[in-house]
This record gives structure tokens, C-alpha cells and sequence, in this order.
């Protein structure tokens, strides 16, 4: 018999195997497997009676999901797979532009949009639209020429739910779209295999049961959120959503919920000591802790494990392109650190995964020195969605291997650990969001007028940037006009939170902006 790749199996298994286990948990509302199960089916079986849903060219039909986190976002995610699509989400925090360049990228065959997601859907981006919209409750105002069906979710009949549709091993399950350094943002497509893979190499890795209750933070459109949810669909527990309006309370309500799971990037951990959230043992239930996505500070893995004391603590490492995380290591004492920083190392490749570190022209360095890291494995990425040049770029063949170049600058120590040093590139992490900084000064070279810009990252705390700061060459500038522009183009955490001109700007020796120069003049203003 084929193996069904379908992401939403887990979910169907459980559905079928204890029903009334919570699936999800989001303020005062809670999910049963079942109910999940019978919901996403629902949705799924509006999608596939479609006249027009089919296969093209071989791949699955892709279906946007415009949503804020919450129980209607997975339902909706869920559908989709269950379907037998490509799920792409759409982060609400786009600006109206941004949202239609990605509608222009992607082609969708249909959008799913939960209450917050269908206020986005004005005249304009409903214009934009595939062809089929279901969306939550929310008056809706399609262009009269419109060719859109507007479905609302709620009028859905209950569904039994039967197998989720057969998926293979090449399919994308989803694409996620990241920071692009030519203004436009690039769709990173992963197949269903790498997905299968990484989780079941993670989740008995975390040692996840059934009797779990775990934490999601995140939104769909950062990947940290597909290990939130599916190595915790995978193990039969149960998530807790994290609403955006507590997350400076995130430790009473991981304590309130009891969670046995933490994840999260080591910004929130960072933001929460600052303003003191954390004190001694005040989460005893929590029994793994998961870090990911940016450097971990030694300091965060300290506070924590004095917070939560029965916690083992990981620090996994990954890039979207490779499904997640690929490397990683249980924390042991002392904290594994990298040699003069105060960042924990990023340890060793998972089972399936490969990493090397090579020098510029392409060679394995020898342990101890610094080079790119580059990654190889079950889990790398079929590519970028319509980039094939960039795919080519990215994803070289070595010696007959397909690798990802991370554009991380790295070291493996004699004892086979990697340690991550910094980027190679203008790559930057601003509070976990991941961003290009020639993406940001492509866009404001245009709001601007002026050819010569510069964006940095600053200020850093702990080694993690709070925002960005960006350069204009000239003598004025209109700030508060260009910042609104770029509002309109940008999502916020990519939008500098000063502007400043300079007559002269700093170039280096290759006589490009000079980023260090920048940040100088940053540091010696306010050191
Ligand atoms: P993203 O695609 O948003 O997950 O960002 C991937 C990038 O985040 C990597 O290439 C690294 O630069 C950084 N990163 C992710 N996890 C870690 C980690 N554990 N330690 C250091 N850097 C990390």
C-alpha cells in the first residue's frame, strides 16, 4: 500500500484513536481531535467539489490561508491539507501591497480567511482573489465584474471525516514565503517527505507524548509554527495558543494552562526578563523547552532554567529552507557556549540532516576554522517558487548531494559541534523576524528618491536586534513621509523605527554602503 504523505493524517489517526483528546486550545475554546477532524474535512470537501480543483502540471492545488493565529487558523490549515494542497499563509500583518504582490506570486485556487483575515479582503484584494473565498463572518464587498465565489464558513455542512486526500512524497505541503534581497519576497516550497521526516525524528527526539500540552506562539507565516503544531498533532497532544494580546504574560499563562512544552524564539524569553516576568520555579509542569530561530543567548538558557527547573532545554537551529530545524542539542551544564561569544552552540546535524562548513571557493574547512554552513538531507527545500536561478544559487549540487547554502557563517569545533558566528550577508533577525536588509533599502530607495541608502539593525540587546535603523544619503529628508510609504509597502517589523540623512555615506573598500561604518555612528550617538 502507498503511503498517504497527506500532513493532516496525524490529525485524522487521532481523530479516530481518541477522539475526545484536545487538539487545540485557544482562549475559552477548546478542540477536540474529532471535532477537528470533522471541520478541516468539511472545508476540504468544499474545496474539492470545485469543478476546477485539480492538479496542475502535477502539483497540488495551493490554498492561502488568511489567518491570526487561532483555532479557525487551523481548522483552515488543516482543510487545505486535508484537500490535498499546498497550504501558503498570508501573514496579516502585510500591508495591502504586499498582500497583493504575494497573490500576483502565488497563484492560488482558493482563501481561506478567519474574521481578522476577511477584514483584508477589501474591493482591491478581492479583485486579486482566486476564484473561491470562505471566509468567516464579515460583510463582504466583491468588485461587481467579480468573478469570486464568497463562501461563508459557517453555512458548512458537518462533515464526516473520511481519509484525508492521498499526497506524495514530491508535493509541497506548504510554502512559506521569507525576506527576498531584491524587494520581493521569495516563496521557500517544502515537500510533504520533508516534512513526514523532520517529524518523526522530532518528536520522539523531544520525547512529545499524548498527555502534552505545548505552547504556540507564533503565526503561521513563520515556520517555527508548523513544528508547533504538526510534532504536537504528531504526538496526540494538545496546543495552546498563545493570544497576541498576552504575550507579555506568556509565563502566567503557560503557568495557568499548565504547559508541559514550551516553544519559542529567545526573543520572548528576552522580552520577559526585561520586564521581569520571570522568578524562580514558577513553572514546574514545563518538561521541554524548545529554542529556535536565533541565536540563543547564554544568559535566556540561565534565567530559564532557573524559571522553569524541571525543563529540558534545546537549542535547534534551521533554516526555512530546510524544513525547520536541522541541527540542535539538548542544553547541559555548563551551557554549551561558542568560543568568545556568549551564544550557545548550535550542536549537531539531526538524524537525516548533513552540515559542513566550507571557504569561498567551495572547500571543507578544517575543524576550528570559519566558513559558510552549508546543509544537506531529508529535509531541504524544493526550492523557491518561480526562482529557479535563485534555487540554482542556493541549492548547489556537491559530490552528487544537493546542499543549501545557509549564508551562515560558521565553525565545527573538534568534538563535531557547530557553532554559528553571524551572517556572511546582510541577513538580520529583528525581535526573531527574519529580514533582508537590501530588501528594506530597496524599498526605501524608491519611497526616498535617493540612490544611496543604508539600513542596519539596531539597537541589539543581549545580542538581538529591537529594530532597524536606515540611512538616506542628502542633506533633509522627509522622515514621517517616507516611514508612512514604507508602512504601505513593508510589514512593520521591516519598517525602520528612525531615519536619518547623511550627506556623506560611508562606503567600503568595495564601494558599497558600509553597514559597520553605520552602525558606529549608531553606537558612539547612544553606546
Ligand atoms: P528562518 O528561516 O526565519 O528560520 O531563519 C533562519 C536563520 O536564523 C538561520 O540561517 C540563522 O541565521 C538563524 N538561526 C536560526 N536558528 C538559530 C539558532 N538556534 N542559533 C543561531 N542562529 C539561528
Amino acid at each position: 500500500m502507498s503511503i498517504n504523505y497527506n500532513l493532516a493524517c496525524a490529525v485524522h489517526r487521532h481523530s479516530l484513536a481518541t477522539p475526545d483528546a484536545i487538539a487545540v486550545v485557544y482562549k475559552d475554546r477548546s478542540v477536540s481531535y474529532r471535532e477537528m477532524a470533522e471541520r478541516a474535512a468539511s472545508l476540504a470537501e468544499c474545496l474539492t467539489r470545485r469543478a476546477n480543483w485539480q492538479r496542475q502540471d502535477g502539483t497540488p492545488p495551493r490554498v492561502g490561508i488568511l489567518a491570526s493565529r487561532g483555532i479557525d487558523a487551523c481548522v483552515a490549515l488543516l482543510g487545505a491539507c486535508w484537500a490535498g494542497a499546498t497550504y501558503v499563509p498570508l501573514s496579516l500583518k502585510l500591508p495591502e501591497e504586499r498582500l497583493l504582490t504575494l497573490l500576483s506570486l502565488c497563484r492560488l485556487s482558493a482563501i481561506i480567511a478567519d474574521q481578522e483575515g476577511a477584514k483584508l479582503l477589501s474591493r482591491r484584494v478581492l479583485g486579486a482573489c482566486p476564484s473561491l473565498v470562505i471566509h468567516a463572518a464579515h460583510e463582504l464587498d466583491a468588485p461587481p465584474d467579480s468573478q469570486v465565489e464568497l463562501v461563508d464558513i459557517e453555512s458548512l455542512p458537518a462533515t464526516e471525516a473520511g481519509e484525508p486526500q492521498p499526497m506524495e512524497a514530491n508535493d509541497t505541503a506548504y510554502i512559506i514565503f521569507t525576506s527576498g534581497t531584491t524587494g520581493v519576497p521569495k516563496g521557500v516550497m517544502i515537500p510533504t517527505r520533508s516534512i513526514r521526516h523532520y517529524l518523526e525524528v522530532i518528536t520522539p527526539l523531544l520525547d512529545l507524548r499524548a498527555s502534552d500540552r505545548a505552547l504556540e506562539p507564533c503565526e503561521l507565516s513563520f515556520d517555527f509554527s508548523v513544528h508547533n503544531m504538526f510534532s504536537t498533532w504528531q504526538a496526540g497532544a494538545s496546543l495552546h495558543i498563545l493570544p497576541a494580546t498576552v504575550v507579555m504574560n506568556a509565563v502566567k499563562f503557560a503557568r495557568q494552562s499548565r504547559l508541559t512544552v514550551w516553544n519559542s524564539v529567545p526573543s520572548l524569553v528576552g522580552m520577559l526578563r526585561q520586564v521581569k516576568a520571570l522568578s524562580p520555579g514558577i513553572l514546574p509542569d514545563l518538561r521541554v523547552t524548545v529554542f529556535g530561530g536565533e541565536q540563543l543567548p547564554a544568559g535566556t538558557v540561565a534565567a530559564w532554567q532557573t524559571t522553569a527547573t524541571n525543563s529540558a532545554v534545546y537549542n535547534l537551529y534551521g533554516p526555512t529552507e530546510v524544513t525547520v530545524f536541522c541541527l540542535g542539542q539538548a542544553i547541559t551544564r555548563p551551557i554549551p557556549l561558542t568560543p568568545g561569544r556568549d551564544f550557545v552552540a548550535v550542536g549537531t546535524p539531526l538524524p537525516g540532516s548533513e552540515a559542513m562548513v566550507v571557504s569561498e571557493n567551495g572547500e571543507v574547512v578544517a575543524d576550528g576554522a570559519t566558513g559558510e554552513l552549508l546543509v544537506a538531507g531529508a529535509q531541504i527545500a524544493e526550492g523557491y517558487l518561480d526562482a529557479p536561478d535563485l534555487t540554482a544559487a542556493r541549492f548547489p549540487m556537491l559530490d552528487g548531494q544537493r546542499w543549501y547554502r545557509t549564508g551562515d557563517l560558521a565553525m565545527r569545533d573538534d568534538g563535531g559541534t557547530f557553532h554559528c558566528l553571524g551572517r556572511i550577508d546582510n541577513q538580520v533577525k529583528v525581535l526573531g523576524y527574519r529580514v533582508e536588509l537590501e530588501e528594506v533599502d530597496a524599498h526605501l530607495r524608491i519611497v526616498s528618491h535617493a540612490d544611496v541608502v543604508g539600513s542596519v539593525a539596531w539597537p541589539s540587546l543581549d545580542g538581538m536586534a529591537r529594530g532597524l535603523v536606515s540611512f538616506v544619503g542628502g542633506q533633509t529628508i522627509d522622515s514621517d513621509q517616507i516611514i508612512a510609504d514604507l508602512k504601505a509597502r513593508l510589514p512593520a517589523y521591516m519598517v525602520p523605527s528612525r531615519l536619518i540623512a547623511l550627506e556623506h555615506m560611508p562606503l567600503n573598500a568595495s564601494g558599497k554602503v558600509d553597514r559597520r561604518a553605520l552602525l558606529q555612528l549608531l553606537d558612539q550617538e547612544s553606546p
